[in-house]
């Protein structure tokens, strides 16, 4: 799991000087209570830390200085208890780098009727604080969340939740290395993309490495640490009679192991967050890394296949947002459909490479043939995934900007077994239907990769591609195939206009 409590969001409230040393002292023992119950509150996974008000032009930008080289920092909380005269605001939003959520909230919950007066309102002005605030962001054009109401409310601390992993993501793309073992699938067109553009759009790299470079690590993995992984293969997964110590493929699960072991030190060594191959480019390899692209995924590391950086990313960053909650996020393809008109499917799987933290119950550790590739035959774990609220994500280039498409989906538990299908599966039904939901993904040019996730929302997905500063397409309940086309159609002129 990886740790969210590290990564901190900053909780900066503005004023001004005209309310007089005991209004600004009642302001910052409020924001001080506010942040507190929410570093505290066990819906938020990162620590939120109070900062003391800010009153002037220069303590705005100071704060978004420090903020925007704190390593720590992924985002701020921005509230206005009184009211802060905006243009105070400008020079710090211009340099703001870091990731804003705009809580348009109130000490008080309740006006209280027999006692208030006007030391009350002006204590307590946020419903016009926060609008001039507000004003001052869209004049800007700047993107941020807008979070309304109560502090204390369930809804809002989860809202201010989903805010925060999504600004954890964000984060952790910063500088994060992806390397890639060979190159694209050949002549595969939505797994390409701009590289360049998306380390200057996403802050992270992707270079490549010869696999060449992976099998001499693979080779130095000794005896002793295969014995131990594949203990732990044991322990966790039922193994087939036919990868057990002494039987016919014991020695592909050995060299399953050696693949792990040095995939794993690879990216250890060379601090990298994910990782794409090819089944084109495998030299060296004795089978397609199955298991060890599962487990990898498992342990939080990004991945896709055939050379898909683009979803590999997307795995990773959506792996940070979901850590700690619970259900999985995994590489995913569309692979084949059930077109029964009473109960339309889509069932999702890959060759091999599907992360068991969507898995229900223990899977099964097997041996098959691999129709493609031309290597031994590749260990993987099999399973079915649970039924539930789900999406999948999918990032394409478009050639003049990056597009974040989404789809809610309704995952089903499986309806006959799969005896003869030997790798890990999960049905689903798009929303907010089959044809609708389908037809919309193909019109937004949505790729056959995504990222499926069983513990995140459309909305945490709206807020990351709001960070990225890059178009979000939602595929929802409420998607009208009209509308929808005319979405993409207007979306093109925004963003040619706006570049
Ligand atoms: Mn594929």
């Amino acid at each position: 799991m990886i740790n969210l409590k590290k990564f901190e969001v900053w909780f900066v409230t503005g004023s001004q000087y005209l309310y007089g040393e005991e209004t600004l002292k009642q302001v910052a023992q409020h924001s001080q209570i506010i942040s507190d119950v929410l570093s505290k509150s066990s819906q938020i996974p990162v620590s939120i830390v109070f900062k003391p008000t800010v009153k002037t032009p220069d303590e705005i930008y100071n704060v978004f200085i420090d903020a925007n080289s704190s390593k720590n920092c992924i985002g701020i909380i921005a509230w206005m208890h009184t009211f802060s005269p905006a243009k105070m605001w400008i020079g710090g939003l211009k340099i703001l780098q870091k990731p804003l959520l705009h809580l348009h909230t109130q000490f008080n919950r309740d006006i209280p009727w027999s006692e208030i007066d006007m030391d009350f309102m002006n204590l307590n002005q946020s419903a016009h604080g926060d609008r001039e605030f507000g004003f001052m962001m869209s004049r800007m054009r700047m993107n941020r969340k807008v979070i309304v109401g109560f502090w204390q409310d369930e809804k809002v601390i989860e809202d201010i939740n989903g805010w925060c992993r999504a600004a954890a993501g964000w984060q952790d793309w910063q500088g994060a290395k992806f390397v890639r073992f060979g190159d694209n699938m050949r002549q595969v067109a939505v797994t390409e993309g701009d590289k360049v553009e998306a380390e200057i759009k996403f802050g992270y790299s992707v270079n490549t490495h010869g696999v060449g470079d992976l099998v001499k690590v693979i080779n130095e993995a000794s005896d002793s640490a295969i014995d131990k992984l594949i203990k732990e293969y044991e322990e966790q997964y039922k193994i087939s009679d036919l990868l057990k110590k002494g039987n016919k493929n014991y020695s592909s699960l050995r060299e399953a192991a050696r693949i792990e072991i040095g995939l794993k030190n690879f990216l250890e060594n060379g601090n990298f967050k994910g990782f794409t191959d090819t089944f084109e480019d495998l030299h060296g390899l004795a089978q397609l890394p199955g298991i060890a692209a599962q487990r990898l995924m498992a342990a939080g590391y990004g991945f896709a296949a055939e050379g898909d950086w683009k979803t590999a990313a997307l795995v990773r960053a959506m792996k940070v947002m979901g850590s700690g909650l619970p259900g999985g996020n995994s590489f995913m393809e569309d692979y084949t459909y059930h077109f029964d008109f009473n109960n339309e499917l889509v069932l999702g799987a890959h060759m091999l490479e599907i992360c068991e933290s969507i898995a229900d119950g223990k899977p099964s550790c097997e041996i098959h043939p691999l129709g493609i590739g031309g290597k031994a035959d590749p260990v993987r774990l099999v399973f079915n995934s649970g039924a539930g609220p789900a999406i999948n994500a999918s990032i394409v280039d478009m050639g003049n900007r990056f597009r974040l498409l989404v789809n809610e989906v309704v995952a089903v538990a499986p309806i006959h077994a799969l005896p003869k299908l030997p790798v890990a599966r999960v049905l689903w039904k798009p929303y907010p239907d089959m044809q609708t939901g389908c037809a919309a993904w193909i019109l937004a040019g949505g790729a056959h990769h995504t990222c499926y996730s069983q513990n995140l929302t459309a909305e945490h997905l709206q807020s990351f591609a709001e960070m990225a500063g890059v178009e979000f397409v939602l595929i929802g309940k409420n998607t009208d195939i009209y509308q929808f086309r005319n979405e993409l159609k207007w979306n093109d002129v925004y963003y040619q206009i706006n570049r």
